[in-house]
């Protein structure tokens, strides 16, 4: 789960993290008034979104007066910010936050990661802050400095030292570049994130080191020890079909594809988008309804998948070994009664109780194409989708 950067930084700032002073607004007039008890005269509005790239995508505003900072807001608010990292449909701006502007004498990156090979966190930062970590890994390699920490002794200080001398800091500011590193360590470890990200991290005018902007991301499935994290989830930030899918407990992520996919087992789920590539095919998601399927989630799985609009036909593989065949075909006979829809579904039924699950599917009077092997799934509904675009038929009555 991903956070907004205001929420990071107040995590930050707990864990000993120097961050600007700054506030959030939810319209243009609380903006101005924010910047008000902020003080000062300069300014920097910022689109509260779940992407990096603001600055370049102009959701990053320095502002010199209240009439700017309206000005910045007013533009911004309701707009969909579309950055490198948020896909051409954008991310919705429904909040921003004002920061008293700082001036900057340095950039820094740094990063907290978990790297696989290792099996550790890995630090990673470089002395050429601003850039996105791809652009430095290719253009200024050997400005990166890489660290990894020992979960049993967590970040030493000597440790934390010897980065501050590889990014060439100033003595005088060793002591807060530890704090800062091991503020981010803590926070990383103590709350089971799986991505801090500073950059820029600054060094400014009066020799302070401050965090400018901060990213977390948090591991789903340890969300459940940390509620206070948990409610930090904005769903207007996510793509409204893995959240409805979430909220049903069911895991799914959507593509870009055509093809429909109910399949269970994240395996399965890999080798059936690859099989529908195979076959000439784009999956529309991934879609697994996990083990002991009873008709009742087959059934909200199908609801599910065809609320995309991209859906134009729809493949169910299923191998039970947990799961029963009698009860996934149930499922989608139930479906499909209840959904008339008029696109094509393929089934592919394969393990325990395969007899019973066909009969109830022949039985049904359903137009359900049948399958026996993966590879025909796969071509069957690949088949059926190019002969309904070729006819020009209506895809879809939900
Ligand atoms: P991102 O583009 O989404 O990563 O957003 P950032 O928070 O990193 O902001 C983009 C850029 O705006 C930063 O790299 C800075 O150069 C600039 N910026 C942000 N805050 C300040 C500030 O307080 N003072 C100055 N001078 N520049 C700032
Ligand atoms: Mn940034």
């Amino acid at each position: 789960m991903d956070i907004h950067e205001y929420q990071a930084k107040e995590i930050l700032s707990n864990f000993g993290v120097d961050v600007p002073s700054g506030a959030l607004a939810y319209s243009p007039e609380q903006a101005a008034y924010r910047a008000r008890e902020l003080g000062g005269d300069k300014w920097i509005v910022k689109a509260q979104v779940h992407a990096g790239g603001r600055g370049k995508a102009g959701g990053v505003k320095l502002c010199n007066t209240e009439n700017e900072i309206y000005q910045a807001c007013d533009d911004l608010f309701g707009r969909k910010l579309v950055t490198h990292q948020t896909g051409p449909e954008g991310k919705g701006i429904y909040r921003v936050y004002v920061e008293s502007a700082v001036p900057i004498d340095r950039e820094i990156y740094l990063g907290f990661v978990l790297d696989r090979s290792s099996q550790r966190v890995m630090i990673v930062a470089s002395s050429e802050g601003g850039m996105e970590i791809e652009d430095i890994s290719a253009d200024r390699p050997d400005s990166i400095v890489r660290s990894i920490v020992e979960p049993a002794v967590g970040l030493q200080e000597f440790q934390a030292r010897e980065i501050a001398f590889q990014l060439g800091l100033e003595p005088k500011l060793v002591q807060q570049m530890v704090r800062t590193l091991q503020g981010c360590y803590a926070a990383f470890s103590d709350l089971d994130a799986t991505m801090v990200e500073i950059n820029p991290l600054v060094i400014t005018g009066d020799d302070r080191v401050l965090a400018l902007d901060a990213k977390m991301s948090f591991d789903d499935n340890a969300l459940f020890r940390h509620p206070q994290i948990a409610e930090l989830r904005d769903k207007s930030q996510e793509d409204p079909r893995e959240s409805r899918a979430a909220d049903r407990g069911l895991s799914y992520v959507g593509l870009d594809g055509n093809i429909g996919c109910i399949v269970n087992g994240a395996g399965l789920a890999m080798a059936t988008m690859d099989t529908i590539k195979l076959a000439g095919g784009e999956p529309a998601n991934f879609l697994d309804i996990g083990g002991g399927a009873s008709p009742e989630r087959v059934a909200k799985a199908f609801r599910l998948v065809l609320s995309d609009n991209n859906v134009q036909a729809i493949l169910v593989n299923i191998f039970a070994g947990i799961n029963r065949c009698d009860w996934v075909a149930e499922g989608v006979v139930q479906a499909l009664k209840e959904l008339d829809l008029d696109l094509p579904v393929v089934v592919r039924l394969a393990g325990t109780n395969v007899e019973e699950g066909q009969k109830i599917l022949a039985k049904s009077g359903l137009p359900i194409i049948r399958a026996t092997t993966l590879m025909e799934a796969a071509e069957r509904v690949v088949g059926a989708w190019k002969n309904d675009l070729t006819q020009g038929t209506k895809m879809r009555a939900v």
